[in-house]
């Protein structure tokens, strides 16, 4: 059955999975038709996430590095806010990337279809747009439909003072008060934003420690900085109830004893996580399952219970992440061409991009204690880096896990400046089976932040015994 349209590949959802497997299968010469509800394409990564929400962290770095200068002896004034320059810079990056991404895909001809897609057969996307309403047959689909913020059924979202990411990031005004509900990395990446803008910032997370995903010794110098910069970071703390009124939104709070507080703030940021599209793209017309959470679940060349139909990114589950989504969308286009092309990365990397950032990469220790693999440590404490030291910032720490069998590296996690940058190396290590000797006799440039992972491999090798 042939659509209003037609395209050998089809791709509904243009996040970086999405545009990934568009632009790939493009490549291969086929002939693609991407599919997208918003008129921009780049999903939430580019739109409402990992750029905007960078864009803002650089300039949230650069405010509280100048108030900390203070230490180092040069004194700057009390910055001043301009809002709508701030916004205005960061609609600039995002447009730039977004607009960036039309031309990638006019070169290709990659034909663009806006509008909202559902299923309605195993070959046919029905896409129902400003114009109208028209069909979309395909040979392949790969669908990209992403994820959403998960919201809480006792607070009040109608109200404009309970926001989600995407309103955080849409910054319009500075709270006073702004109560930051779930210590995962979206949380407190925006807590870091808001803080440097001036907003009195708690924090409350259920789990024992912020960042549950990291090991705890990993997240302690983060913890350590922002406890003496927010109002309060409430651990194993739930919230029970949320009430507005014109003073604000008085919010019950409730400790793993059972002990009640409530408290009132100008703005809540829920960030508890998200879901998966699955369930909204009426999969089912095709066949395609969609478990109750709404993941689909794929092989390891990304195909769907249905050998046609590929899913990739946030929609097929953990780590939400858009360099996951990018890789599987590669591995997706080219099994729709019909290479053996298979997911196979060892690690994908986490990064939470707080001021200390604070990275990992394969087995954290908890996880290694919980199924009982056998690791030894090389940890090198950044308050012996000359260039942590020279930067002001030495409570960093370079953690790497060996094999003791073999003395391969097995995981890694770093708390630091540039932690997210420095993780790529023990990345690659990890991929490429690197051991302790090969990390600890890699000459890295001196003084750099990356000598640190050199020296975290020359401390388990016994190389480096005595630290300054
Ligand atoms: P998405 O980016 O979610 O894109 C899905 C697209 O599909 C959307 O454009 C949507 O409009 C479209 N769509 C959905 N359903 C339909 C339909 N029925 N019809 C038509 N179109 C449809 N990840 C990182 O790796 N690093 C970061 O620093 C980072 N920071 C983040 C910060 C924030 C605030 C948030 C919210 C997320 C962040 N993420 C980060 C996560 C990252 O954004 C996601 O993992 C990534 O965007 C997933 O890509 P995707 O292609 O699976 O889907």
């Amino acid at each position: 059955q042939q659509g209003d349209l037609h395209g050998e590949v089809v791709v509904l959802g243009s996040g970086p999975g999405g545009y990934t497997a568009a632009f790939r299968a493009a490549d291969l010469g086929k002939k693609v038709i991407l599919i997208e509800r918003d008129p921009q394409l780049g999903g939430v990564c580019l739109n409402v996430g990992c750029i905007p929400s960078k864009a803002l962290l650089h300039v949230a770095k650069v405010i509280t590095e100048a108030e900390e200068m203070g230490a180092h002896g040069v004194s700057f004034a009390k910055p001043e806010i301009d809002l709508d320059g701030l916004r205005k810079f960061k609609e600039g990056v995002v447009g730039q990337l977004t607009g960036g991404l039309g031309g990638l895909a006019k070169g290709r001809k990659v034909q663009i279809v806006t509008g909202t897609g559902k299923f309605t057969g195993p070959n046919m996307i029905e896409v129902t747009g400003d114009d109208g309403t028209k069909t979309v047959s395909f040979d392949q689909c790969i669908i990209a439909a992403g994820s959403e913020p998960v919201t809480l059924p006792f607070i009040p979202h109608d109200d404009p003072r309970v926001i989600d990411s995407t309103g955080a990031l849409e910054l319009k005004d500075i709270p006073e008060r702004m109560l930051i509900l779930g210590g995962g990395i979206i949380g407190l990446e925006m807590a870091c934003v808001y803080d440097a803008l001036g907003s009195k910032i708690t924090v409350v997370e259920l789990m024992d420690q912020i960042i549950p995903g990291a090991d705890k010794d990993i997240v302690k110098p983060l913890h350590t900085r922002i406890g003496k910069r927010y109002e309060n970071i409430l651990l194993k703390t739930k919230v029970t109830a949320m009430e507005a009124s014109d003073a604000g939104l008085k919010v019950t709070f409730e400790d793993t004893s059972g002990n009640v507080s409530n408290d009132t703030f100008d703005k809540v940021l829920v960030a508890v996580g998200r879901k998966p599209n699955g369930k909204l793209i009426a999969a089912d017309a095709a066949g395609v399952a969609v478990d109750d959470r709404g993941f689909i679940h794929v092989n390891s060349q990304q195909r769907t219970n249905v050998s046609h139909i590929y899913a990739i990114g946030d929609v097929v589950g953990q780590p939400m992440l858009a360099h996951k989504a990018v890789h599987e969308g590669k591995v997706a286009a080219e099994a729709a061409n019909g290479d053996p092309r298979h997911f196979d990365a060892r690690v994908i990397p986490s990064v939470a991009y707080t001021d200390p950032e604070v990275a990992w990469a394969g087995m954290t220790e908890t996880q290694a204690k919980a199924q009982g693999i056998k690791y030894e440590k090389g940890v090198f404490p950044w308050a012996a880096s000359g260039k942590a030291l020279s930067n002001g910032r030495s409570e960093g720490m370079t953690k790497l896990l060996f094999d003791p069998e073999d003395d391969r590296l097995i995981g890694a996690l770093i708390v630091g400046t540039n932690a997210g940058d420095l993780i790529a190396e023990a990345a690659l290590a990890i991929e490429m089976g690197a051991d302790a000797v090969d990390l600890g006799h890699t000459i890295h440039p001196h003084p750099t932040l990356s000598e640190t992972v050199n020296f975290a491999a020359e401390m388990f090798e016994g190389t480096i015994t005595d630290l300054m």
